[in-house]
């Protein structure tokens, strides 16, 4: 148990992890991407979910893995449909910040059964995307603090 915390302040150490500390990259795409290239892009990045800016790289949508499944059953032109065509798109999207709790992130995902939150930065004419919070921050999160505590 060297240079472990005690079980008991689990809690506060809870409280005390921040969204900025456990984010990730974000991966953005324009809005007159193709459904196609998104494909490809989501594949070569090797994430989940890909968000949408527009020219002065301010957040207006999300792609999800889903997403793009259904806008292609069906559609063998997917070179030819622009991604905001399908996208999820703002005033929709739920985010958060980096100061935000990782509590108050888990919860934004669960209640709204969605796997990644875009982590942004008000700019007053937009919302810029600054990083990237997923289910797998949330799991490391969760063993850091059993790697932190007494168990
Ligand atoms: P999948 O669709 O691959 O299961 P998600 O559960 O993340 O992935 O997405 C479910 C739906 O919610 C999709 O239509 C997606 O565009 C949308 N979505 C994903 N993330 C967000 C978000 N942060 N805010 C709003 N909608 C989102």
């Amino acid at each position: 148990y060297a240079g472990k915390k005690p079980t008991q302040s689990i809690s506060d150490s809870m409280n005390a992890m921040k969204v900025g500390d456990f984010q990730s990259m974000p991966v953005v795409v324009s809005e007159s991407l193709s459904v196609y290239d998104a494909i490809c892009h989501m594949f070569l990045e090797d994430v989940g979910t890909l968000f949408v800016v527009d020219k002065s790289s301010f957040l207006t949508g999300v792609l999800s893995r889903k997403d793009l499944l259904r806008a292609t059953i069906g559609n063998k032109e997917t070179e030819k449909v622009p991604v905001h065509i399908i996208m999820t798109r703002m005033p929709n999207i739920t985010y958060c910040t980096k100061q935000d709790t990782l509590l108050m992130a888990s919860k934004l995902m669960i209640d709204k059964q969605i796997d990644s939150l875009p982590v942004i930065q008000d700019r007053g004419d937009g919302l810029e995307v600054v990083g990237r919070i997923t289910k797998t921050n949330i799991t490391a999160a969760f063993l850091s603090l059993a790697d932190d505590h007494e168990l």
